[in-house]
């Protein structure tokens, strides 16, 4: 469990003699920034920077000007318009990425920059470049996430813009959400063009949606809300303790139940979406997500042939079988909600919340 973490060098995770996995306190990792630089250190050298450095290495420096050139010639703009007030910024590909220097250090907007265009290339070819806006993603690096006692919620903006908050290490800094939201942002295209019906992370279809691109571009690594913990032993356990939102009323009650419940919301819908996928097939799923009619239930019944109520137990079954081939699948699942407690969330409970 720990595995990928130690491959990356992460300070505060040890595995005790049961092989479970251990964080330091939160508080402790705020505070231990001599852990921090190293880790940020080890990041940058992680194989696939490795990789892109050894091969830019080998480009002759005439092919870079030429490809440079070409850029340039090409700038298509951004979709909507560059803030006023960043002082710093940097394009990737197909992404332009601006910050304060007061705020964000190099190292960190430079980290980052690497893992964005990492996670962009990757969701770029899940979803076809056909469906990848032309126009550049403006992503905003703004600081912390936790201002004035209250918390800021990672977003798109109306402009079709992300907007990102840092917070330390453990939860992976400004990246913890990132893919996630630059699925919302490569749709907003979309709602930018006059789509009325693609209202965009407002609803369960498309936070569904992009929860499910993330998990198959990123995985569950160092990602709000998982953390390193196996999606389905996540899943299992909330349908087990009977602390699985009805997916029918996270449907019909999203803007009551979404974010209120969110160690609930993102998991449970990111996991139907992804067994949807596999039922249906790549080239289907990227169908449904095109699709402009209102997702609620009668849209899965029309477009899977299946009473919604036989969908959601097929769903259920799906992911108790996966955790069943999960040795520790409970353990993690009680490490995971330990973590996410060490970080301030807390699960809604059956009859009080939902
Ligand atoms: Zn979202």
């Amino acid at each position: 469990m720990c595995r990928r973490f130690y491959r990356a060098g992460w300070p505060f995770a040890t595995v005790d003699a049961a092989d479970t996995c251990r964080f330091a306190p939160y508080s402790l990792v705020w505070n231990n920034t001599d852990q921090l630089d190293t880790w940020g250190q080890n990041m940058k050298q992680s194989s696939i920077v490795r990789r892109s450095r050894n091969l830019a290495g080998h480009i002759s420096t005439v092919l870079i000007a030429l490809l440079l050139a070409d850029l340039v010639a090409a700038e298509p703009g951004t979709q909507g318009e560059i803030p006023a007030g960043y002082d710093r910024q940097k394009e990737g590909q197909g992404l332009l990425f601006l910050w304060r220097e007061a705020e964000t250090d190099e190292s960190t907007a430079e980290t980052a920059i690497e893992v964005g265009n990492v996670i962009f290339n990757g969701i770029a070819k899940f979803l076809g470049r056909d469906r990848v806006p032309s126009k550049k993603l403006v992503v905003v690096l703004d600081g912390s996430m936790f201002a004035n006692g209250t918390r800021r919620i990672p977003r798109v903006d109306a402009q079709g813009r992300v907007l990102l908050y840092t917070t330390s290490a453990p939860m992976n800094q400004y990246m913890s959400v990132f893919a996630h939201e630059l699925v919302h942002a490569i749709r907003y295209q979309n709602h930018l063009a006059g789509d009325a019906s693609a209202v965009l992370g407002t609803g369960f279809f498309e936070e569904g949606f992009a929860e499910a691109v993330a998990l198959q571009v990123e995985g569950h690594s160092d990602r709000y809300p998982y953390w390193g913990y196996s999606p389905a032993a996540i899943n299992a356990h909330l349908i087990e303790e009977d602390l699985a939102i009805p997916l029918e009323r996270l449907i019909n009650e999203h803007a009551a139940l979404s974010l209120k419940c969110e160690l609930q919301s993102y998991p449970l819908r990111g996991s139907f979406l992804t067994y949807l996928h596999s039922l249906m097939g790549h080239e289907s799923f990227l169908l449904l997500s095109d699709a402009r009619s209102r997702k609620d239930t009668s849209f899965y019944e029309k477009r899977l042939a299946k009473p919604f109520a036989e969908l959601v137990s097929d769903w259920r079954d799906h992911v108790l079988a996966q955790a069943e081939h999960i040795p520790d699948a409970e353990q993690q699942a009680l490490d995971w909600l330990a973590l996410n407690q060490q970080f301030g969330f807390k699960l809604c409970e059956k009859g009080a919340d939902f």
